[in-house]
């Protein structure tokens, strides 16, 4: 495969894309359009007949890795199939022509498509409203503590400075705590890989806003105790925050507002089956009890007199967080997902990321070790400990399986365990696909005893070897330079 060359050294003068009928009308140059001194004559800009362009730009896309090419257990991102009727729907003209400016009137199916998904999400996660604005997880852990600071202030607690977050949490929690102008309190996890309820009591006091928990976390084991922690939460006068983007082990078994949660975030572009990757676009409605109601963002989608409608007349929101009314076509996808998945459907996804996960799990804990080797939810965290002690890192083997034709797991987080490799293959991984990635997780920690040379210069079969990521990082090269 050539990936190597830019567009314009397959350029060669004269060669043409597009061949048109001449004329059967006068022509109108472009330069009585926009004036002969605006136009310019002298871009270098690649000349290349059809075929080269296509070509050019196929080789391109195959040098991406995707869900769509192979498996990719990238634990914490829930990278599965994406059935391609949401995109259908999505792609419905009625949806994608839509202006966002249009009038409520006149855009009674998209607001109707809205306003399920908003229930819907209610009914998954059991809380009493929903926003779907936020773009991203992170930004609605944004909106959701924002939510919370202001409903402090409006109760005369403003003085509540502190977030407190396990060791465990997705950086995307502290990031977000910061980002609100919160300081951050760190409590270490139990031995159990859960949290640990008397650090977290230790650490609560009137000065605590808020608690950010993810469950299941991201050692992918549920808190068992969580009633406890947000019973213990609740008494110091604190809100607790349920980071949902794990919900796809629990969707139909467990709602996150029935064990005491104020809030949470849900990731459309995880859970809910709509492409993610590159950094967007995404979604991640934000899910709160009714005494939050009033300072979810303006504005959100209302029903009234059978008429769905925009609704504005929020004096309390905390604002906006998005242009008009977010990542539209992300609901509309996950909207088509939850509706032919159905209720049963989606209890049944939950059901196989967590048999497949502890399938995984059971193969591998004899090559691996694996720090909380109990049953898992929908990942689990191994570590390359063992292997290290040869010679041979986590991120060898993240490279290794690149070779076999898999997307690596995700690697050196959750940080409390050592080597991390976070392994999630999701719901919609056959057997066949879980054996042969097992047999290539094996084949690997017996390389690492055999033959560490062939792992720690992986990647072998690719367009670019190992590149050095800390220079790339810190002194990048950002011109293509012609050898
Ligand atoms: C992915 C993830 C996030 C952040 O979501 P983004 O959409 O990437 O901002 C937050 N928490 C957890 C546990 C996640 O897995």
């Amino acid at each position: 495969m050539n990936v190597d060359k830019t567009i314009f050294e397959y350029s060669s003068p004269g060669r043409v894309g597009v061949t048109l009928p001449d004329l059967d009308v006068p022509e109108v140059g472009v330069d009585t359009l926009v004036g002969p001194e605006n136009l310019r004559d002298d871009l270098p800009l690649p000349e290349l007949s059809q075929t080269d362009v296509i070509r050019h730009f196929t080789r391109l896309s195959l040098a991406n890795y995707s869900v769509d090419r192979g498996f990719y257990p990238l634990g914490s991102c829930t990278m599965k199939y994406n059935p391609k009727i949401n995109e259908e729907v999505a792609s419905l003209s009625g949806f994608a022509n839509m202006h966002p400016f249009q009038d409520d009137s006149l855009a009674q199916g998209t607001l109707a498509a809205m306003y399920a998904t908003q229930e819907y999400i209610k009914g998954i996660t059991g809380f009493d409203a929903v926003t779907l604005q936020p773009a991203a997880g992170a930004q609605g852990e944004y909106t959701a503590l924002m939510v919370f600071k202001r409903h402090h202030e409006k109760i005369g607690q403003g003085h509540r400075r502190i977030v407190i977050v396990p060791d465990s949490s997705h950086g995307t929690n502290p990031a977000t705590a910061t980002r609100c102008g919160y300081g951050i309190v760190k409590i270490e996890s139990g031995q159990d890989g859960r949290v640990d309820l008397s650090a977290l009591a230790d650490a609560l006091n009137d000065e605590v806003a808020a608690v950010m928990l993810t469950n299941p976390n991201t050692l992918g084991l549920f808190e068992s105790e969580i009633a406890e922690i947000c019973e213990l939460v609740h008494k110091a006068g604190a809100l607790i925050y349920c980071d949902g983007a794990n919900m796809n082990a629990v969707m139909g078994w467990y709602r996150p507002a029935d064990s005491g949660f104020d809030a949470m975030h849900l990731n459309l572009h995880k859970t809910f089956s709509t492409p993610h990757g590159g950094g967007g676009p995404g979604s991640g409605p934000v899910a709160v009890k009714d005494f939050l109601a009033p300072y979810l963002p303006v504005p959100n989608v209302a029903l009234k007199d059978k008429l769905y409608y925009l609704d504005y007349d929020r004096p309390d929101s905390i604002g906006r967080v998005h242009g008009c009314y977010g990542n539209t076509a992300i609901a509309l996808r996950a909207c088509a997902y939850i509706l032919t998945m159905g209720a049963k459907g989606l209890k049944e996804v939950s059901d196989n990321a967590v048999l497949n996960a502890n399938y995984l799990l059971s193969r591998l804990n004899d090559a691996y070790e694996v720090p909380f080797d109990c049953r898992c939810m929908h990942e689990f965290v191994a570590s390359a400990s063992r292997q290290k002690a040869l010679g041979v890192k986590a991120l060898d083997i993240a490279k290794r399986l690149i070779d076999f034709g898999y997307h690596p797991p995700t690697i050196y987080f959750p940080l409390i365990v050592a080597e991390a490799l976070m392994i999630e293959p999701t719901e919609t991984e056959s057997i066949e696909t879980l054996d042969e990635f097992i047999e290539a997780m094996l084949t690997i920690a017996r390389e690492s005893q055999t033959n560490p040379d062939v792992l720690q210069s992986a990647p072998h079969n690719t367009p670019v070897r190992r590149l050095d990521e800390a220079t790339a990082a810190r002194k990048p090269v950002l011109r293509y330079v012609d050898d």
